[in-house]
């Protein structure tokens, strides 16, 4: 088998589509050697050398050492220069080179191949001793540090103390003579510490070298590095050897990074920074400024120092040159390292680069538009979850923090306001002008005023579809849960983060974004949905399959989901409309009564407000189908606490106070999640469903005959396991239907059906689509219910879940498609079996997760519903998946 591969001089082994064989740095020079650019000759050691070399207890094949020979002799040939030749050496750089790059995480050696006697000659030929001396310290100080593992510590001591002896304050004081008296030292140094001299022979050297670099794969930060960004352990990396070029040979010498767009903002410019006289370690470590690589981007800052397009013209214009052929060439973005030796351009690296949300969007949309890329490629080309970042005000990025904590990154968005520890208060606050972070240890539907009055949410407790995190999604307001670092005693109105303590007025900024809880404001900087945008996700829309419809119960919420594209309501949560401050006591009424009769009263007083609700979101989503839920959660979440709320719910339904409270002890569950709830309330209290009902049909009539245009109502019954339940209920939602359209004399079309939240529900798929119309995936219970996991109190156990693999991601973010998958697609084939255009869609939490996305897809749902924010994201998901 081959291990070394060649480039440069004409020649090229590989290619970039070589990045798994010889890494991301391997391939690209190979790839810009090839296609005629100035790389300094070398050669890459494959990535499979370094398996082997494990495999081997960290020795080399003797195979190696000819092809090794080889890469040498090619490097020779093309520079003139011989390894080790004391007249006139060749110097090389060794470097590591991984598949994907790791940034700072493995070893590399400069100047490799300088010795007491090559110095001299390296000295001669470039008729500068200074330069000659300072690159043989360099090499020695990397040397030591990388290949001997010797506290680079003692280098920089000996540096510092010859500096302050004879006056200097920066490096580029030391003359050549300084330069070789360190040498002098250094190498005692390596003497003292290493128990042997500094290597003279050039083979040691490079040996060492590239043994350091392989031995670099297994250094314990390249493993945390592996685990944090799911690289496997087996990929190894490549070893590049290249001739050194240097940009530190006097004032027409420079090293530089850039890239060929602006990768904060994405704008058609080059963007960068050179040093003069300096080699490339000296950008990185920050001993210097670097200076801008264009005098746009120096007058934009008012800086001083020349840039290179003054301080250096041709060799600019040369990387500007360079910079247009790699994007053509590549098709992306480049982010690229530079070197000028005397003028004259090499280039050192290419690859493409990262970049923030904003110019993802930009530079996709804009090689589409140059024609540098299609408009499908633009599409897979933006991360949907990074839209995010655009849809929400964020943080500057500029701004200072002062962290408190960090919590889970529930509801994306930034927002600073008075920490309020109690629903009411932030209420009151909020109509009084204050911006509001509404803090508590857990939030229930009761702070839904609450939630809805804050600027930004933050919990103690709950994961990523917790309560708060689940409504502030939808309200779209930035939301930290599950911070556990906090404890809150609401009564005090004071939080204790550690040793520090927030009081009630306080400011605080949350970022949900990262989970961050910071101390104090932090400047936000607003969202622009400009034009970029609104092109990307109109391209998407014409490939995308899925429709996208929105989870929400509000007419804002409505609207906001319009706006970003919403295509119909998936998911409307009726509950949330019960805990109005206007209904709440009917609703306690309802549910405290001791008959039907009592129920009924409570009921006739709701009727007139539910059905206002539906008429308002009709209104806004006319001509689209709306698909309502009935009534789902326990009723004892709508229980009376307070003492004042106990008398005021026994006032209206003309009952003693104590009679109430036996009842509210009744109503107790153990288990409320698998108790009294979903469908089994409209069983054992089919008046509650039909009041539900009939407000639904008569907000129809009402807007069919206002707007001239009828909306499309899709009942959905909550939590059905069994065909028999949604036959009862249909029944009854059925004759509600009849008799409003009877008493009013129109007639609505509407479909009654079911959500697949329970396995069983899912099992018997195909009979329950006798029953019912169209099935909705209720993803956050069926994964609640099938992995016997609860949703609410996952969070404490489900962070080590992942960490060990025994889960990939959340399953409550993100689909276990093993699991959970496979009961969705079994469920949608059964029921398709036995209704061919059974509609079918998804509209848990999952529904706005690009990874269940394409999940959807594959399994031919025909929608997928998303909170109002995830809309966006879900359309461009959706169009992603259909490519
Ligand atoms: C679900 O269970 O996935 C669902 C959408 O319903 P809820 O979150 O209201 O239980
Ligand atoms: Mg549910």
């Amino acid at each position: 088998t081959q291990y070394v591969y060649r480039f440069g001089g004409g020649v090229s082994d590989g290619g970039s589509g070589d990045k798994t064989l010889l890494g991301g740095k391997g391939a690209n020079l190979a790839e810009m050697a090839s296609i005629g650019l100035p790389v300094p000759p070398g050669f890459t050691i494959a990535t499979t050398m370094c398996t082997r070399y494990y495999e081997d207890g960290e020795t080399f094949p003797d195979s190696l050492r000819d092809e090794v020979a080889t890469g040498i002799a090619h490097i020779e040939g093309i520079t003139g220069k011989r390894f080790g030749d004391e007249a006139d050496p060749l110097l090389v750089s060794v470097r590591s080179g991984a598949r994907v790059s790791m940034p700072g995480m493995m070893d590399t050696v400069l100047n490799l191949g300088l010795n007491d006697r090559t110095v001299e000659g390296l000295a001669a030929v470039s008729d500068d001793a200074r330069f000659a001396w300072d690159s043989y310290r360099r090499f020695i100080q990397m040397y030591s540090d990388v290949v001997l593992e010797l506290d680079h510590g003692r280098f920089e001591e000996a540096l510092e103390i010859a500096k302050e002896d004879r006056g200097y304050y920066l490096d580029t004081d030391l003359t050549a003579d300084d330069w070789r008296a360190l040498v002098a030292q250094y190498k005692d140094i390596v003497v003292e510490l290493w128990g042997k001299p500094f290597p003279q022979d050039v083979h040691d050297q490079l040996w060492g070298a590239i043994g350091a670099v392989f031995g670099s794969w297994q250094a314990d930060r390249a493993k945390v590095y592996r685990r944090l960004n799911d690289i496997p352990g087996d990929w190894g990396t490549a070893v590049n050897v290249q001739a050194m070029v240097f940009g530190n040979m006097g004032d027409t010498s420079a090293t530089g990074v850039a890239f060929t767009r602006d990768p904060s903002t994405g704008a058609n410019a080059y963007y960068g920074e050179f040093l003069i006289n300096a080699q490339g370690e000296d950008v990185v470590a920050g001993i210097r400024t670097p200076q801008y690589l264009t005098t746009a981007a120096r007058a934009a800052a008012n800086a001083k120092p020349l840039s290179m397009e003054e301080a250096m013209p041709d060799a600019y214009a040369e990387l500007a040159a360079v910079f247009d052929r790699l994007e053509r060439h590549y098709r992306d973005m480049q982010d690229i390292e530079f070197t000028v030796q005397q003028g004259k351009l090499w280039m050192l690296q290419t690859r493409s680069g990262k970049r923030t949300a904003k110019a993802a969007l930009k530079i996709a949309v804009d090689m589409a538009e140059e024609g540098l890329i299609s408009r499908e490629e633009a599409i897979a080309r933006v991360d949907p979850q990074a839209l995010d970042q655009l849809l929400h005000p964020t943080l500057d990025p500029k701004a200072a923090r002062d962290v408190l904590t960090k919590g889970l990154p529930a509801s994306p968005g930034a927002a600073s306001g008075i920490a309020v520890f109690d629903s009411d208060t932030a209420e009151r606050r909020s109509n009084a002008g204050d911006a509001v972070i509404l803090i508590r240890t857990e939030t229930s539907p009761e702070d839904i005023h609450g939630m809805h009055a804050a600027r930004g949410i933050l919990t103690a407790r709950g994961g990523m579809t917790s309560h708060a995190a689940v409504v502030a999604r939808g309200m779209g307001r930035p939301c930290v849960s599950g911070a556990g670092s906090i404890s809150i005693d609401a009564k005090a109105g004071v939080m204790k983060v550690g040793s520090r303590e927030i009081r009630e007025g306080d400011i605080v900024t949350i970022d949900g974004a990262t989970g961050e809880v910071m101390a104090g404001a932090v400047a936000t900087v607003q969202p622009e949905l400009a034009g970029d945008f609104g092109t990307l996700m109109e391209w998407a829309d014409g490939v995308r399959r899925l429709k996208v419809r929105t989870n929400a119960e509000t007419p804002l919420d409505c609207r906001t989901a319009r706006d970003f594209g919403a295509e119909g309501i998936g998911l409307c949560r009726t509950e949330h409309m019960f805990f109005e401050q206007s209904r709440i006591t009917a609703v306690r009424q309802m549910i405290l009564a001791e008959d039907e009769a009592g129920r009924r009263v409570a009921l006739d007083k709701l009727l007139p407000e539910q059905r206002s609700d539906f008429v308002e979101i009709f209104e806004v989503m006319v001509g689209l189908p709306c698909t309502i839920r009935l009534l789902d959660p326990p009723l004892h979440e709508f229980l009376p606490h307070e003492e004042a709320e106990f008398a005021e719910v026994a006032q209206a339904a003309g009952i003693e106070v104590e009679q109430l409270k036996r009842r509210a002890a009744e109503l107790h569950e153990f288990n409320p999640m698998l108790g009294h709830r979903g469908c089994r309330l409209g069983v054992t209290y089919p008046e509650i469903y039909e009041m539900q009902a009939r407000a639904i049909f008569e907000a129809a009539v009402i807007v069919a005959e206002k707007s001239g245009e009828a909306p499309i109502p899709e009942v959905m019954i909550p939590l059905v396991g069994t065909k028999r339940e949604l036959e009862l209920m249909k029944t009854v939602i059925d004759k509600a239907a009849e008799a409003v359209f009877a008493d009013k004399g129109r007639r609505i079309e509407y479909l009654v059906g079911t959500m697949i939240e329970l396995p069983r529900a899912a099992l018997k798929a195909g009979e329950i689509a006798e029953a019912g119309q169209f099935f909705s995936f209720g993803t956050n219970d069926l994964t609640q219910t099938t992995l016997g996991v609860s949703r609410d109190d996952a969070s404490r156990f489900l962070g080590a879940y992942v960490e060990k693999g025994i889960y990939a991601r959340d399953p409550f973010v993100s689909i276990d498609v093993e699991g959970v998958g496979e009961l969705i697609e079994l469920a949608a084939e059964r029921g398709r079996k036995t209704r061919s255009d059974i509609k079918l869609g998804i509209c848990g939490e999952h529904g706005g997760d690009p990874a269940s996305i394409a999940f959807c897809e594959k399994v031919g749902l025909d929608y997928v519903s998303a909170s109002p924010y995830r809309v966006p994201i879900a359309r461009l998901a959706a169009a992603q998946a259909a490519l």
